[in-house]
């Protein structure tokens, strides 16, 4: 169906590809200016600059100071910093990123439970913290299912127990920390207005390159460094700096910042055409996620076809010329149900028929009715080849 020149992208949660205006930030700093920014004269120097501003422009884009900013080998590594700069017992959700949950379950952790559409109750967050809690972690959007959290709120459940704490002269720390990864290209990720104390940022998703992340952290949070060395990153990770990395992060993060509103109206509506073409032609097709359209990231669609599986879906359309994802792709890769669709309820039969769709600025509405069309001819084509009932519903 597809002509095989004209291939369609639809996994942009997975990977994005490098913007030209980030390639071109970046490539100074991969000839020319390769210096070491420790390097004791004038071009070591000039590479310090060109770090340190990057790291300027990273702080002003989410309303932080440059101090505040350490650059790590992406969002993981970021998690990890997060975590590790508090012992005793976290709150996470059961919904959050590997990386994230990876930490928390080698920890003492609770982890809260989900509502059907993957929301987070901040009364749920205020019973699970516990006297000896010093971290609550919680994405801002779900990568999966495109669950936006009331972060918020959850906030303010974070600065009532710090305030309870220190009214009984308690020192006990707690800190939130929030993976903003999925949601900044869509979504003001303003460390003030969000309310929280640390938060990972990843350029991979925001059409920068991949390995580069931060981590955010509010002054008093004292990370503990992961990797031991020569002491850069003000000590907490040690390594020589990728200074392109962080040049093409701070531009592909104002780009993205810049954008967001724009480009979350233009791939909301496009998301929703793409959703009652599918709705349309398949009665018994279920969508994941908030059902109100403000809670839900824009960019994504996550559709389950019950009783098919997706991994047949998705060689269907490969052959079509059409990618799309099943879901996070540490899960899909591992050919294992998703935690998230285990955490939503949603039954085997439904959640092995899922594709999780994620649009992104190469976009067009052109490669959306394409791909719809596409996404329904591939559906047919299993329901018939499993004897399943392939009648259209109209309306
Ligand atoms: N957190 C979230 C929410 C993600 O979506 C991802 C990437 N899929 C990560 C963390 C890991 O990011 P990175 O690959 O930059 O380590």
């Amino acid at each position: 169906m597809i002509d095989e020149n004209e291939s369609i992208y639809l996994d942009y949660a997975a990977a994005t590809p490098m913007s030209p205006q980030v390639i071109d930030a970046m490539a100074p700093y991969l000839s020319d200016c390769f210096h070491n920014p420790s390097a004791p004269y004038a071009a070591g120097r000039k590479a310090r600059r060109a770090l340190e501003d990057a790291r300027a422009r990273l702080a002003h884009a989410i309303g932080g100071k440059p101090a505040q900013v350490t650059l790590t080998a992406g969002a993981t590594e970021a998690n990890n910093l997060a975590f590790a700069a508090t012992s005793g017992h976290v709150v996470a959700s059961a919904i959050e990123h590997e990386s994230t949950l990876a930490c928390a379950k080698a920890r003492n952790a609770t982890l809260v439970d989900v509502s059907s559409e993957g929301l987070i109750d901040a009364a749920d967050v205020a019973a699970a913290i516990r006297p000896d809690t010093q971290l609550v972690s919680i994405a801002l959007a779900n990568g999966e299912i495109g669950t936006i959290q009331p972060l918020r709120d959850i906030a303010a459940v974070v600065r009532a127990e710090r305030e309870r704490r220190l009214a009984a002269g308690d020192h006990t720390p707690l800190w939130l920390h929030t993976d903003a990864t999925q949601a900044a290209g869509v979504l003001a990720v303003n460390v003030a207005s969000l309310g929280v104390d640390a938060m990972t940022l990843s350029a991979a998703k925001l059409y920068g390159p991949k390995q580069v992340g931060l981590l955010w952290t509010a002054e008093g949070l004292p990370l503990q460094p992961l990797v031991l060395g020569g002491g850069q990153e003000n000590g907490v990770r040690s390594g020589t700096e990728n200074v392109a990395g962080a040049v093409g992060f701070a531009c592909a993060l104002e780009a993205a910042q810049a954008a967001r509103k724009e480009e979350a109206a233009r791939l909301g509506a496009l998301r929703d055409k793409l959703q009652s073409m599918l709705a349309s032609a398949f009665g018994d097709v279920v969508v994941s996620g908030p059902r109100k359209r403000q809670l839900r990231l824009p960019q994504l669609l996550h559709v389950s076809f019950p009783g098919i599986e997706a991994q047949r879906l998705v060689i269907l359309l490969e052959a079509q010329g059409m990618y799309v994802g099943t879901g996070s792709a540490c899960a899909a890769s591992k050919m294992r149900t998703s935690h998230v669709l285990e955490a939503i309820g949603l039954p085997p039969a439904t959640a092995n028929g899922s594709l999780r769709i994620t649009l992104g600025a190469p976009t067009t509405e052109e490669q959306i009715e394409r791909a719809g069309a596409c996404i329904i001819d591939a559906v047919r084509t299993e329901k018939a080849r499993l004897g399943m009932d392939t009648e259209v519903q109209h309306g």
